[in-house]
């Protein structure tokens, strides 16, 4: 089959390898039938993450159809369309029982597919802990509508969830990535009074001005008076950090008032400071990613009823066969990209870019 593979710093190629095979009972076969590929992808591409293995298929964002289960495997079962979760969890150790399952302690536990063991963007992937891993997509939800539920969705699912909003709250996201879009949907489940996105990109915030008009947008050089003057008691209430800029940790605290929650969704390519002097007497509460997957359900039940929809994300559709070409869209940012979906060999043929 086909596969995205890492060779070394650098260098992602295209390569033929065999299919793979369930090698636990709890796993599950998946026949890939549309993928994406994240900014993570960009990471290991580039060395920095240091636990990636070279020889391994890439990609952790994926939908696809269920071949094969193990004797084990419960939930699911051969030719259920499943979303697929970035994290491996065993939904039994004492991190999983509290839904902390990012920190899962099995050895495959967290960010393992496509990273430590092979992952989707490739024809086929196994999953393990499938009943953990995979979700069943409802017949009304298409493989567009369920592609972000396993790791952009569910990550701004969980940052809106620990972000404890309320009716009451002016939220402030930074960042209107993929990522931040994805986190400012789930904030609007909670209708805060109002909703702030901070971004230096035109073309990203002309995204978010046109498709949610009732979010205020600013920019990182006026965020802290935006804010201000924007909020009912000096600053937001809730500060959901999404950006991973050099300087929009500081920036996450600064616009926060007194009290605030700063939730740090962001992953840095560098150590941040926490310059408390600054912030004392400021009482804040900072909460750190990265996500606890464990909400796929209810988000693709959010996404049957019509309240998450992030098919607007997907700009861009390419081929596996030339999914060198999507990552170089993606990683230039050309042409307005969004997101990138990678589709199946049997339904791609014949189509092009858009
Ligand atoms: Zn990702
Ligand atoms: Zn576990």
């Amino acid at each position: 089959m086909l596969a995205y593979q890492y060779e070394e710093n650098g260098r992602f190629t295209l390569v033929e390898k065999p299919r793979p095979v369930l090698r636990d009972p709890k796993d599950a076969i998946v026949r890939v039938t549309l993928s994406s590929i994240c900014t993570s992808d960009l990471h290991i591409k580039h060395g920095s993450v240091p636990r990636a293995v070279p020889g391994i298929t890439v990609g952790h964002e994926m939908v696809g159809v269920v071949e094969e289960v193990g004797a084990a495997v419960t939930s699911i079962k051969t030719g259920d369309r499943v979303t697929v979760n970035v994290e491996t969890f065993c939904g039994e150790c004492f991190f999983c029982r509290h839904g902390w399952v990012n920190n899962c302690t099995d050895p495959d536990g967290g960010w393992a597919l496509g990273c430590r063991i092979d992952g989707g963007q490739a024809e086929y992937v196994r999953v393990p802990y499938a009943d953990q891993g995979l979700c069943r997509i409802p017949d009304t939800v298409s493989d567009r509508q369920a592609l972000f539920v396993g790791d952009i969705l569910a990550t701004g699912f969980w940052a809106a969830r620990i972000s404890e909003i309320s009716r009451e709250d002016t939220v402030l996201i930074l960042g209107a990535g993929p990522t931040g879009l994805c986190t400012l949907q789930c904030v609007l489940l909670y209708e805060p009074r109002r909703v702030i996105v901070c971004e230096k990109d035109p073309q990203r915030l002309s995204f978010v001005q046109e498709h949610y008009p009732d979010v205020y947008t600013t920019t990182p050089e006026k965020a802290i008076s935006f804010t201000q003057k924007n909020s009912d008691h000096g600053g937001a209430d809730r500060v959901l950090e999404v950006a991973g800029a050099p300087d929009t940790f500081r920036l996450a605290w600064q616009c926060a008032r007194p009290n605030a929650i700063v939730t740090v969704v962001a992953l840095y390519d560098d150590a941040q400071t926490l310059p408390l002097p600054e912030m004392y007497g400021k009482n804040l509460t900072f909460k750190t990613g990265g996500v606890d997957g464990c909400d796929c359900e209810e988000i693709l039940r959010l996404i049957e009823r019509g309240k998450l929809d992030t098919t607007a994300l997907i700009t861009h559709t390419f081929p596996l066969r030339d999914i060198a070409r999507a990552y170089d869209l993606f990683e230039n940012r050309r042409d307005g990209v969004i997101k990138v979906a990678v589709s199946g060999k049997t339904e791609a043929d014949g189509e092009k870019g858009q």
